[in-house]
């Protein structure tokens, strides 16, 4: 890649990849096959990366893991290769022809750290889902309790570290996937200061801060917790404060506000919770909670 056309086609690549991954564009995993065959280091790992993602929406594994395998083994690139036994981790019982390859790279001490670490996580995980397999213990869905498959087990598992049915597996991922868009499409306040927020509460916390010349991120994607991303609504990175804005009242919107304030406070996270009852008095709430943490506003 040395010409600036070659840049160019290896970025195109590169998004093209990640596009499948991200959109879970299942007619594309042949696109993908074939990308992992470019001269790009990047455009091969970012479709290995999609190649993991598409492993359970019903591609065909054995095509996958058969285009995977020597890639784990011989690529030139080692980052690429680190893709590739994340990538076969996510297929699986499908991947069990890779064990004896990734135990090797797991233990073998020629190999990167994040090589040999990623290696052995994934034969946890496909020896987990053997073991599943073979003993056929019982699993049940989270969510309507009927009795799962080893497939399902291994899908939902690895999507979301939790159990679910195909039925609720499909569910789950479009109320996550519409959530995602929802939060998109209620950004329709602006605040003074240019930040587009999803309501009034919002705004007058976002026009708060920015009076105060205090920095904040609004809708920063966050991990909190390994298994939950959590989006706060603002987070003070100078004071390492979260600001969440609670501004519904439904029943469903009241579990997820307690779940989600369960998972600050196991976190030892520092978290200034303001409800629409709060908002006449805003000034006085957020001075006095921002002096707890050391903050005292000059204006
Ligand atoms: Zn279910």
């Amino acid at each position: 890649m040395k010409n600036p056309m070659d840049r160019q086609l290896e970025k195109r690549l590169s998004e093209r990849a990640v596009a499948i991954g991200r959109e879970g564009e299942v007619a594309a995993f042949r696109e993908l096959l074939d990308l992992l065959g470019s001269s790009s280091a990047n455009a091969r790992r970012l479709a290995a990366s999609a190649l993991g993602k598409l492993a359970w929406m019903g591609v065909e594994q054995s095509r996958a893991v058969a285009a995977l395998a020597p890639m784990a083994r011989h690529d030139p690139h080692p980052q690429t290769r680190q893709y590739v036994i994340k990538a076969l981790k996510a297929y699986g019982m499908a991947a069990a022809g890779c064990l004896h390859d990734l135990r090797d790279m797991a233990q073998n001490p020629s190999e990167k750290d994040y090589i040999q670490r990623d290696a052995a996580s994934a034969v946890k995980f496909i020896e987990e889902a053997i073991k599943i397999a073979a003993s056929q213990a019982e699993s049940y869905c989270q969510r309507c309790s009927a009795r799962v498959s080893v497939d399902e087990y291994a899908r939902s598992n690895q999507a979301f570290q939790r159990v679910f049915c195909d039925r609720c597996f499909d569910e789950v991922f479009l109320e996550r996937r519409n959530f995602e868009m929802q939060v998109e499409i209620n950004k329709t306040i602006e605040a003074r200061d240019g930040t587009v927020v999803q309501s009034e509460g919002e705004r007058r916390i976002a026009e708060w801060l920015s009076a105060k010349g205090m920095a904040y991120r609004y809708d920063a994607k966050f991990r909190l917790i390994a298994e939950f991303q959590i989006r706060p609504d603002f987070y003070l990175p100078e004071l390492d404060v979260y600001i969440e804005y609670w501004g519904m009242d439904t029943p469903q919107y009241k579990m997820s506000m307690y779940k989600k304030q369960m998972l600050y406070q196991q976190e030892g996270k520092r978290l200034i919770s303001v409800y629409p009852k709060d908002l006449p008095a805003l000034d006085g709430l957020l001075r006095s909670k921002l002096n707890l943490f050391g903050f005292l506003p000059q204006r």
